[in-house]
């Protein structure tokens, strides 16, 4: 399998996020990546190229335009008033406050935030509109006649909603590759999220369209991270409605819950019939996880690539979430090699 991949991922290095009160070294780091790359070369996975520069349009087509643009423009005004660390937020736009949006560059932060474990750097820009490069080269390459492509995507994008930045993510990389497939003629396009946590910014970016069926696999958001999307009762609105499934499992699960889910997700995609496939890739349900509590081991990540693979569609593999970084190559390669075996 060919995995596309771009170290400028490295320039998106924070400092610290907020966990259980205090401010500790970023779960999200650049190891992580280092580690996944790896492992694809080190278990001779296929071909690692370099993205091709895609521009803005495409991701202008699933992301707000004041929120790209607050992206593009915040660590240097953030930097301009004497600061020199990570950009957090540090309150939010909550009940019965008004949603205009700020003028002051913190408050726009507090606008565009989910949540203050996202923190914005130096080099933040230049690394996520190299994720979205990775995606969108992805798509040139399954356009070209591969059958499944890893995007090496990081950071991760799938809680990056059409305007707000959170957990770790800015840019939607999947949102982005299931977008560029349609805009390539694709008619129809399924995004399978696999990561622990719900995949709340993909969901608010496709909740209204048919075109994109959202499914997402994940703790329940009544114990776990996001915490307010996810629930098995958001089925998408409008045109979207019966195009949105959420298969919330409690905390501590096991591992045959999770993969009667995935079972219920694949014959979803199946009565779907896309043209092709996006997968956010979250290996963040591994037993070892620091920060989840479901409890797959190494070896259920090749089964799960086995039965992605046997719905037999061109597929992205976008990586997501996965912090126990020691095995997060061994766990992301298995599902990558048990999807090959089937093709
Ligand atoms: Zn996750």
């Amino acid at each position: 399998m060919l995995t596309i991949y771009s170290d400028t991922h490295r320039l998106q290095h924070g400092k610290a996020e907020l966990i259980d009160g205090t401010l500790k070294p970023c779960f999200e780091n650049p190891s992580r990546a280092d580690m996944v790359l790896q492992e694809v070369r080190s278990r001779d996975l296929g071909p690692v190229i370099e993205p091709v520069a895609h521009g803005l349009a495409p991701v202008l087509r699933v992301h707000d335009a004041g929120y790209v643009e607050f992206l593009q423009t915040a660590w240097q005004r953030w930097t301009a008033m004497g600061r020199d660390y990570d950009a957090l937020p540090k309150m939010w736009q909550i009940r019965r406050l008004r949603a205009a949006i700020p003028q002051h560059v913190e408050g726009q932060l507090c606008y565009y935030s989910m949540d203050c474990g996202t923190p914005l750097t130096a080099g933040t820009w230049p690394a996520i509109t190299a994720a979205a490069d990775v995606a969108l080269t992805a798509v040139d390459q399954l356009a070209a006649g591969q059958r499944g492509v890893f995007a090496l995507t990081r950071p991760p994008g799938h809680h990056a909603a059409r305007d707000y930045c959170g957990g770790y993510c800015f840019f939607n990389n999947a949102a982005i590759a299931a977008q560029s497939l349609l805009d390539r003629g694709a008619k129809r396009v399924a995004v399978l999220d696999v990561d622990y946590h719900h995949g709340n910014g993909t969901q608010d970016i496709f909740y209204q369209r048919d075109d994109v069926l959202f499914l997402s696999i994940h703790g329940d958001p009544a114990t776990e991270y996001p915490f307010f999307l996810g629930f098995a009762d958001e089925h998408g609105e409008g045109a979207g409605l019966g195009y949105n499934y959420n298969f919330p499992l409690p905390a501590a699960s096991s591992v045959a819950l999770w993969f009667a889910a995935l079972d219920t997700a694949l014959g979803e995609i199946r009565r779907y019939a896309p043209d092709a496939l996006v997968v956010s890739l979250g290996v963040d349900t591994f037993e070892g996880d620091p920060i989840s509590r479901f409890s797959l081991a190494s070896t259920d990540f090749l089964r799960l690539g086995e039965q992605i693979g046997g719905l037999g569609l061109p597929t992205a593999f976008c990586m997501e979430g996965g912090y126990a970084v020691e095995p997060i190559g061994l766990n992301a390669v298995n599902v990558l090699e048990g999807f090959s075996m089937r093709q």
